[in-house]
């Protein structure tokens, strides 16, 4: 550290550091501050009395090396106490302890007006060392004393030593010739009592310099003082007492004591009467000669007494016009003060006094050097300082460790090695600058790190410090490292243009503003909108680019209120575009705030609906239709959700199923409490599975006005599914279909009914029937066999009885196969029943010449002696139904379907119309009454045959081109 950066950083880095040396400045002795620069011992500091007494001027003086101001003389009186003085500091600078010089003669130029020339004075000089606390020399403060009429005072001395040696010479010389006249004796013996008191006294002072000198403790100084003061004035006590802020109170401190108990500890001046603390605060001596008899210690002789001061001085010590400090003396009898003792006295509390002002100057000074110090090494940034002439004379221990070298190495080694060599010429060029404008210095470039060998970016300020004339005496800089900053700089423009290149790339209008709603960005579909470049924007109103005043304002609105409330706003509205277009904008403006929740800008959205909304309307309309669709389905149709099954809704057709209740909102089990939850498995199995369930003519037990009906429906349960694909509930889609199911049943019954009557009929018929046959037959027998008409007669009632005869069987086997209740149920031989069926149709197959084709025919579940039934029933229709002049051809197949066989006889008979491929199962129903005999109930008892085992039987068939019979039957299912 150099010491006059130091000064020169005080003076102008804070107020107090410029305090310090106004203070120093102010100080009643006589000093020069000089930096320890061998051989240039540059001052930096000279105190106002020094200026003073040596008759220079400041300038003439600070920042001047100490050998221009005591220039070599021809003078030999001169030359010797240059020389004196500078040995004296090398004799401080090798010993680091306080120098103490003889008295040197150093003349003083008389102003011109004073009679010029030089004026005689003589100087007590004393160089001292300011040490660092590591023990190096900071500083050197060479005091003067201006000892001129002391020596004066000296020299006469010595003349009248002179003169009264060359006295007593002749005195002894008349004494010993003429007898000297005790007159003259006497004087003589005056002289010499005068000349040893003052003797003494000057011994005192010189004592007391020379005990106080180098002395840096506060309480030392005065201690010091008043122990020798005490023994040459030969009293009981010296005491000091440092004053209180109130100066009313004091602590006193009593070093020196004879004979009488040490007094300390805390007092009020009023203790020893209302006069004395008034008279010293008006700086004025207080001199006691016995306290029992003075009139101003009438009220306060106890007091006088307990301390056991009879008579006493108390010299007091004034600091800017307040009582600081008292020295005093005390005796234990009266004792009368000569005035020289109460002046040595102030003579030697003034020393002491400003001994002590100037050791704690000195501490302050220390405590404020070491403060700058911790602070420069404590800060991360470089410190340093430059000469006027930009030469490093300091640089911080953080410049050490960075750059890797011994920190005094710093400022020797030339700064410029450890700038990256790109930024040196510009660095150079810039501190030339500063240097040769006096003007702040600011520029970054690259250090070099030691630690690791990279370059690293920094920020480097410097600042010149002026002297009172404007000339530069010195620069202070800092150095920062940026190289994060840096860093992050880069970062940050990478951050904005991949924020600026995503936020481009989409259709809608992005921006933000700053809290005056100034546009401070805007993405390129935006800059395209409004036809402008970003710099145009940036920094203006964002309403300033709506075109129509009450959106702007509706916006400037919109954004105070996202200010204010710290929450995103959406809106809509319509703007016109450059090229005149109305197009519909949905817009979010949000908040941006900093980490301590402050808004710092807004941003904004916008997007295009114009498409949007259209498509939007269209759907819109699209569901309107589809909920009246819904709503006016002629099947009912309901939503149920969740396990409860509530209803979500239901259409009008579905309430109609329900009428008077409320459905929408409320469970199933709540809207139909009559139903069977075991009923609602189907819907469940729905929400358990996912799978539809479809059911017809399923019966519910419905409640209507409190009676109980039953009513069958047909309905879909289908899963709805919600976005992950968990079946949240159902659509129902519901027919009712009682009516049907109702009318079906009623068909039934008359069926049946029918049936019981064929039964009945056929059966009870049979017997009557017979009678008819038997009694015909006999009453033929006996009328006359010639009668031809009779005979005739005859002939017809047999046909009528045979054909009676062959319906009645019909209908009999008919009602059996209906009615009779368990059909024997086995396996059938489908080849087995063919067989069968063709033997029993021998003959006439041979009559007409019919030719059967068969392929290999299945086993099925049924009866092989039922299913020759239908056999024959088939073939012998395909027979009665041929064609006139065709040979019947009939051709029987098998083919699988499923769990069932399906077998399909074709012919090539006379057909007929496919209208009445359905009838003609029906009882008695006929297509071809007349031409064909028959009873109409052949095909009825094929299909109630194949029905009864599990199949179905139906009829294809075209007039005139042969028909084709088919029927299923069961699989035989191997176990
Ligand atoms: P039926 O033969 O005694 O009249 P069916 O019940 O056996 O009674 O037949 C009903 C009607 O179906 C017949 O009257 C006839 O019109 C028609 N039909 C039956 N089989 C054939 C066939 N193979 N070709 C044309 N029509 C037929």
């Amino acid at each position: 550290m150099n010491a006059g950066s130091q000064l020169g950083t005080g003076k102008r880095a804070e107020q107090p550091e410029i305090d310090y040396r106004g203070l120093f400045e102010a100080l009643p002795g006589l000093f020069l501050i000089l930096l320890p620069d061998d051989p240039a011992f540059t001052i930096v500091a000279a105190s106002n009395a020094y200026l003073k007494a040596s008759k220079l001027s400041r300038e003439n003086i600070v920042c001047h090396s100490l050998i221009e101001i005591f220039p070599a003389s021809p003078d030999a009186v001169h030359a010797a106490t240059q020389g004196n003085v500078l040995a004296s500091i090398k004799r401080v600078l090798a010993t680091r302890k306080p120098d103490s010089m003889p008295v040197q003669q150093y003349n003083v130029r008389r102003e011109q007006g004073e009679g010029g020339g030089f004026e005689e004075r003589h100087w007590s000089p004393v160089n001292s060392p300011v040490l660092n606390p590591d023990g190096t020399i900071l500083l050197l403060v060479h005091r003067v004393e201006d000892v001129t009429d002391f020596v004066l005072l000296k020299r006469k001395e010595a003349q009248q030593q002179d003169l009264a040696e060359a006295e007593r010479a002749r005195a002894d010389q008349i004494s010993a010739e003429l007898s000297l006249s005790s007159r003259e004796l006497t004087h003589v013996k005056q002289l010499g009592s005068e000349r040893e008191h003052t003797e003494k006294r000057n011994n005192l002072l010189m004592r007391v310099d020379d005990a106080i000198r180098g002395l840096t403790d506060l309480h030392e100084i005065p201690r010091t003082v008043a122990e020798l003061t005490g023994e040459h004035l030969q009293v009981n006590r010296c005491m000091y007492a440092i004053v209180r802020a109130d100066e009313e109170s004091f602590d006193l401190i009593c070093p020196y004591s004879k004979d009488v108990p040490v007094v300390d500890g805390g007092y009020l001046f009023s203790d020893f009467g209302k006069n004395l603390g008034p008279f010293l605060r008006e700086g004025q001596p207080w001199v006691i000669d016995d306290a029992e008899t003075d009139p101003r210690t009438a009220d306060d002789r106890e007091s006088y007494r307990m301390a056991q001061a009879r008579s006493g001085i108390a010299i007091p010590f004034l600091k800017d016009g307040r009582l600081v400090g008292v020295m005093s003396v005390s005796h234990i009898t009266p004792r009368h003060w000569e005035p020289d003792e109460v002046e040595l006295l102030q003579m030697v509390a003034t020393r002491c006094w400003e001994s002590v002002e100037r050791a704690s100057i000195t501490r302050e000074l220390r405590e404020r050097e070491h403060r700058f110090r911790c602070l420069a090494e404590s800060i991360p940034q470089m410190i340093w300082t430059a000469t006027p002439d930009g030469a490093l004379d300091y640089a911080s221990e953080q410049a050490a460790r960075y750059f890797g070298i011994e920190p005094e190495a710093v400022h020797r080694a030339g700064w410029l090695q450890w700038v990256h060599p790109d930024d040196r010429e510009p660095t150079v060029e810039r501190w030339k600058h500063s240097l040769e404008s006096a003007t702040p210095y600011e520029t970054s470039f690259r250090l070099r790190r030691a630690s690791d060998g990279s370059w690293r970016w920094h920020l480097a300020l410097a600042q010149p410090l002026l002297d009172e004339g404007g000339k530069v005496v010195q620069w202070i800089g800092t150095c920062t490292e940026i190289e994060d900053q840096k860093q992050a700089e880069v970062h940050l423009q990478q951050q904005w243009r991949i924020f600026d290149s995503a936020l481009s790339n989409t259709p809608d209008h992005i921006y933000t503003l700053d809290r005056e709603a100034r546009f401070t960005y805007a993405n390129r579909a935006l800059l395209s909108f409004l036809q402008k470049p970003l710099e145009e924007l940036v920094g203006n109103l964002g309403v300033d680019f709506v075109s129509s005043p009450e959106l702007a304002e509706g916006m400037r609105q919109q954004i105070e209120q996202v200010i204010d409330t710290k929450q995103p706003l959406r809106d809509r509205s319509s703007l016109t575009g450059v090229t005149g277009e109305v197009r519909s904008y949905e817009y979010i403006l949000a908040p941006v705030l900093t980490a301590n929740g402050q808004v710092e800008a807004v941003a904004g959205s916008a997007r295009d609906i114009t498409d949007r909304q259209r498509i939007e309307k269209a759907f819109e309309e699209s569901e309107a239709r589809l909920q009246q669709v819904f709503a006016q389905a002629p099947v009912g149709i309901c939503v149920l959700r969740g396990p409860q099954l509530v209803f979500e809704l239901a259409n009008s057709s579905y309430a109609e199923f329900l009428p008077g209740r409320v459905l929408v909102g409320r469970p199933m089990l709540e809207v139909i409490p009559e139903i069977d939850p075991k009923e609602l498995g189907a819907l469940h199995r729905v929400l358990d599975t996912g799978e539809p369930v479809i059911a017809n003519e399923s019966p519910v037990l419905l409640d209507r006005n409190g009676v109980a009906e039953h009513r069958w429906f047909n309905y879909l349960l289908h899963p709805l599914r919600d976005a992950d694909g968990m079946v949240s509930g159902i659509v129902t889609v519901v027919v009712d279909v009682t009516l049907q199911v109702r009318a079906r049943l009623e068909l039934q019954r008359v069926n049946r009914e029918l049936e019981e009557f064929a039964y009945v009929a056929s059966h009870d018929l049979q017997e009557p029937l017979r009678m008819v046959n038997i009694y015909t037959h006999l009453i033929l027998k006996k009328l006359p066999s010639e009668n031809q008409e009779i005979a005739e007669y005859g002939a017809f009632v047999r046909t009528g009885v045979l054909r009676m005869e062959k319906l009645i069987r019909d209908l009999l086997t008919f009602s059996l196969t209906v009615h009779t209740e368990s059909l024997p149920v086995g396996i059938a031989d489908l080849s087995a029943s063919l067989t069968e069926a063709l033997s029993a149709l021998k003959i006439r197959l041979e009559e007409n010449r019919a030719i059967v084709t068969a392929l290999a025919l299945p086993t099925v579940r049924g009866d092989t002696t039922q299913l020759t039934h239908v056999f024959l029933n088939l073939i012998s229709n395909a027979l009665k139904y041929r064609k006139k002049d065709q040979i019947p051809t009939i051709h029987i197949a098998a083919k699988q379907d499923g769990e069932q066989w399906i077998i399909s006889m074709q012919d090539n008979g006379i057909g007929f119309e496919q209208q009445y491929a359905e009838r003609i199962f029906g009882l008695f129903k006929r297509l071809h009454k007349d031409e064909y005999p028959g009873t109409g109930l052949g095909l009825a008892i094929c299909k109630r045959i194949v029905e009864r085992y599990g199949g179905r039987m139906w009829a294809e068939g075209r007039p005139g081109e042969g028909s084709t019979f088919n029927f299923s039957l069961p699989r035989v299912v191997e176990k």
